[in-house]
């Protein structure tokens, strides 16, 4: 069950860099920001795509699950933190690890970066920067219920598959209402990242 969480809608977004900006204002990586902004089709389209860590669910962290100095805590509400710089050894393993390619690596500090949801905000129950200063809800910070009555008709997403393996996340995608597809389970909202659908992985045959 969503909490709330920063749901990225990524038709909204105008590559305005905002997010980009205000991620640096963060405590916990100040200065750096930790927002991949990506323009899929540069050249063709303005279409542009915000990531932010996805806050694997299930499995639980494969960042953490791979670091040998378990450096990355996850707290009880599934938030996954960035590596602890006083464990973390800049191995890389987690950026090799992560099928969303969100960490980063500081080479001259050999320290793992990456975004944390904002963890000094959100834990009192402030939006995440990112989403507090998008102009366009691109990266909506609430409930699914509250992201469903400010804009009707639009359906959430926490499954995306990479093949044959499905990670569900604790940050959703907004995807159109029409576009749920059946998985195992039930009718859930899946979205296929790499590779082709397949029945076999709950996709539309
Ligand atoms: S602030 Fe919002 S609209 Fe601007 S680039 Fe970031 S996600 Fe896109
Ligand atoms: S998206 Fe990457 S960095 Fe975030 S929890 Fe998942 S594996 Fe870890």
């Amino acid at each position: 069950m969503l909490g709330r969480t920063i749901f990225i809608d990524p038709g909204r977004c105008i590559g305005c860099q905002a997010c980009v900006s205000a991620c640096r204002e963060c405590d916990s990586h100040r200065g750096k920001s930790m927002i991949h902004l990506d323009y899929p089709d540069e050249g063709h389209t303005v279409a542009s795509l915000p990531t932010v860590c996805m806050h694997c669910e299930d499995p639980v962290a494969p960042c953490a699950e791979v670091c040998p100095a378990e450096a990355i805590l996850i707290t009880a509400d599934g938030v996954v933190q960035e590596a602890d710089p006083t464990r973390c050894i800049g191995c890389a393993n987690c950026v090799n690890a992560c099928p969303f390619g969100v960490p980063k690596i500081d080479l001259e500090a050999k320290l793992q970066m990456k975004c944390n949801l904002c963890y000094d905000r959100t834990s009192y129950g402030l939006a995440p920067m990112c989403a507090t200063v998008c102009p366009t809800g691109a990266l909506f910070y609430g409930t699914v219920e509250e992201l469903q009555a400010e804009r009707p008709g639009v359906d959430v997403s926490t499954m995306f598959a990479f093949g044959d393996t499905v990670v569900s996340t604790g940050v959703a995608m907004v995807v159109p209402g029409e576009h749920r597809a059946p998985v195992p389970g039930g009718m859930l909202n899946l979205i296929e990242v790499n590779g082709r659908p397949t029945p076999g992985n709950g996709a539309r045959a």
